[in-house]
């Protein structure tokens, strides 16, 4: 919402950036009203990565007024302009914005401020209203603010995009102009610097250019086609985390795509959350009795919902199927925990909006596990999860990551299972939390009914958080489904369940890895791991021999049989990111060597044929960065 709107207290809470970010806003549309006078702002709040403005006026900003505008801005921050705050009557705000000069120039009054009429009136009586001025500007304004314009100087605007006054299409499209702002030149700089790396890592693009996988209309938006190169670098990953869990004891599974609605009504996940899943599948049986009927799609949906019909949904989550797996056999105290892994893939309904790439999709695999333990198994297993996490972002050398751990509301009832038992879990996270040795935060109130949990957030090379998986505690799916095992006292007791998918899915996670390696996988990830170049038609015989023998030793690897130059293979190479090259001349025939070459260090000279596949197959087995 509008800073103008918020409350004394949030405004308060406004940091030294924010404010500063507010006033570049209230230069930014100084300088604005300077070049096109007939501007009326609306409004514009400080935000996450700068600030905004929305206004209404004739001329459309295109990226080219950008010059003018900031030219113009830096002339005002020059002059110093003292921001200045005034107490207004509402007779007297309705008077400003009647003469256009609230959200205008306060010296030529202009049109009504439609905008700024509406504001005041949203404004509860009794609460006060204040405007700001800094030179010719005046807008209805609750600050706070800078003192002087000179603290505005450090200022990029960054996009220019439309809008609705208030996000209402029946009032009308405003522009809206993007800048940013920092304290000092340098800050300024930096997040300039790391826009433009972030760019040049964008996972679309790469993902395009490496051939890593395809997004098809004609397949769907947010389905992720994984090309042969990409499901080399998912394979990897798999295989890597597959045997992590088998050391740690993880039993594996198959379950299918879809489930029974009833399945989803005993989890609870049906009808609710529809409008985050994909509509329900029919019986065939019963599709054709209701086409022979001509009832309506509004009934057929109808009586899925309620049960008349049924009906079949693509998963949401793998979690009741695992529940079945679990329950299909007797369970004593001493076979548990139980762990089911499975790289799962769920289905579920995003805006289309809100789709992009590989890090918001309608189809991805969770690197899913369900673990069914005692109670006073909690901690050990909640421990064996972080050590993984730990284990598998350290061998990508992702070390600057922080965990959020969600607890109960201490003064709420709605929670499910016994207080003691929450006091364990919670205790049981802190504590894994804490030998983790990562920085942490607490966070009372934020947890689900059913149970405490632990999120992710990584920092990737360039600064940038992503929000990974979590590891969740669940007292009330073993209550919905009923599940059991027989204790050492020979009674039967509800076992506690464990969600855990740490990275999230596989498809963000990878989206992920090729923006923090720039699409340069170490070699253990790499989908080509080699590229044997021979110098020319001479020695192609003796390269599809070296080629031949890497391929053995179990070393992806590929030979370029084009009749380029050297040099030239050399940078189709590089730019694919393969991380060795074997170049081959007559010399290194004779020798039995191949030249060596890593596509970001300098030529590592020769080596013979035996000594570089012992040296990349140790390379690879290690998963070395
Ligand atoms: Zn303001
Ligand atoms: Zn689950």
């Amino acid at each position: 919402m509008s800073a103008e709107r918020k409350t004394l207290d949030e405004r308060q809470q406004m940091t030294e950036l924010e404010r500063l970010r507010h006033s570049c806003a209230h230069v930014m549309a100084t300088a604005i009203l300077r070049i096109w006078p007939d501007a009326q702002f609306a409004y514009g709040p400080p935000i996450e990565t700068g600030f905004y403005y929305d206004f209404e006026m004739a001329h459309r900003i295109t990226p080219d007024d950008f010059e003018k505008i900031e030219a113009e801005m830096k002339k005002i921050s020059k002059e110093n302009q003292k921001f200045e705050r005034r107490v207004l009557t509402r007779e007297e705000a309705k008077a400003m914005a009647e003469s256009g000069r609230l959200g205008g120039l306060s010296e030529r009054p202009g049109n009504p401020s439609r905008f700024k009429l509406d504001l005041i009136d949203k404004i509860p009586e009794g609460e006060e209203i204040s405007c700001f001025q800094n030179g010719e500007f005046i807008d209805l304004c609750a600050g706070p603010h800078v003192g002087y314009s000179g603290k505005c100087k450090n200022v990029k605007l960054m996009s220019v995009s439309s809008s609705f006054y208030l996000g209402d299409e029946s009032k009308g499209q405003l522009q809206r102009l993007y800048g940013t702002a920092f304290e000092s030149k340098e800050l300024l700089e930096e997040h300039l610097n790391r826009l433009e790396e972030a760019k040049k890592r964008d996972h679309r693009r790469l993902g395009r250019e490496l051939q890593l996988f395809h997004i098809d209309e004609a397949v769907g938006q947010g389905l992720i086609l994984w090309k042969p190169k990409g499901a080399l670098v998912r394979r990897s990953l798999q295989d890597f985390i597959t045997k992590e869990l088998d050391k740690q004891g993880y039993s594996q599974v198959f379950t299918p795509h879809i489930g029974k609605l009833d399945l989803y009504r005993t989890s609870g996940h049906f009808p609710y959350y529809q409008e985050s899943q994909y509509p329900p599948i029919a019986e065939r049986d019963v599709l054709e009795k209701l086409s022979d009927e001509n009832a309506t799609c509004g009934q057929l949906l109808n009586g899925l919902s309620d049960g008349t019909y049924e009906g079949y949904m693509l998963k949401p989550m793998n979690c009741p199927h695992h529940i079945k797996i679990y329950a299909s056999q007797h369970h004593s105290y001493r076979d548990l925990p139980v762990r089911l892994a499975e790289f799962g893939t769920v289905y579920r309904w995003e805006q289309s909006g809100e789709l992009g790439g590989m890090t918001r999709v309608r189809g991805f695999t969770q690197d899913d596990a369900h673990l069914f333990c005692t109670p006073d198994q909690v901690a050990a297993e909640v421990q064996g999860c972080l050590e993984l996490v730990k284990k598998v972002l350290g061998t990508l050398g992702m070390n600057d990551y922080r965990v959020r751990l969600s607890l109960r509301d201490p003064d709420s009832t709605k929670y499910v299972g016994s207080p003691e038992n929450w006091d364990k879990a919670e205790a049981a996270l802190r504590a894994a939390v804490q030998t983790l040795g990562v920085e942490y935060s607490e966070e009372p109130g934020e947890a689900a009914f059913y149970g405490p949990k632990i999120d992710f957030v990584v920092k990737d090379v360039i600064g940038r958080e992503w929000q990974l998986g979590t590891v969740q505690v669940d007292y009330n799916l073993p209550e919905r489904f009923k599940l059991e095992y027989v204790g050492a006292d020979n009674q039967t007791h509800r076992p506690v369940m464990i969600h855990r998918a740490p990275f999230g899915s596989l498809e963000r996670f990878t989206g992920l890895l090729i923006e923090h390696f720039e699409g340069k996988f170490p070699t253990w990830l790499a989908p080509e791991q080699v590229r044997v170049l021979p110098i020319s038609e001479k020695t192609l015989e003796a390269a599809e021999a070296v080629t031949a023998k890497l391929a053995d030793a179990g070393v992806r690897v590929t030979i370029d049989r084009d009749s380029d130059k050297i040099g030239a293979k050399i940078r189709l190479a590089r730019l694919d990111r393969v991380p060795y090259m074997l170049v081959l001349g007559q010399k290194e025939v004779d020798e039995g060597t191949v030249s060596v070459r890593h596509r970001d260090r300098e030529d590592l000279g020769a080596r013979s044929v035996e000594q570089f596949i012992a040296d990349v197959t140790e390379e690879i087995a290690e998963r070395r960065l």
